[in-house]
């Protein structure tokens, strides 16, 4: 292999392992985060179902799998925010509902109020 596209070959592998770690570090930062809030804002008006939120997180371009969806939304239920609901006749992989707690609903209007702040500050001009 020639030395000029060897090292291209290096350089894009590495910039892909940057690209790769920044997304990680991103999602775990700050993106773990905007999910809960949308969760809890679609919660907010009516239960919601994890597929469906997959979908809706997707459409707004979030990269987002199950394997992180899923063990969010038992965290929100475990701390009280959503009361997740599972169909009794669908047996153990049945389709749960999520919904919004009284506790979720009062954590929702704090972070909702923050966020309006947050967006004033951050979008002056509109
Ligand atoms: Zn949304």
């Amino acid at each position: 292999m020639d030395e000029f596209l060897r090292v291209g070959l290096l350089r894009k592998s590495i910039m892909l392992t940057v690209r790769t770690d920044e997304s990680k570090i991103l999602v775990r930062e700050v993106l773990l985060s905007f999910w809960k809030v949308h969760i809890l804002h679609h919660a907010s008006e009516g239960p919601v179902v994890g597929q469906w939120m997959l979908n809706e997180l997707r459409e707004h371009g979030y990269d987002v799998s199950p394997g992180t969806l899923y063990p969010l939304l038992r965290r929100m239920e475990k701390y009280g925010w959503l009361r997740g609901v599972s169909d009794p006749k669908g047996g153990p992989r049945a389709r749960k509902e999520y919904f919004l707690t009284k506790d979720g609903r009062r954590v929702y209007r704090r972070i909702k109020a923050l966020v309006a702040e947050m967006h004033a500050e951050i979008n002056p001009s509109q």
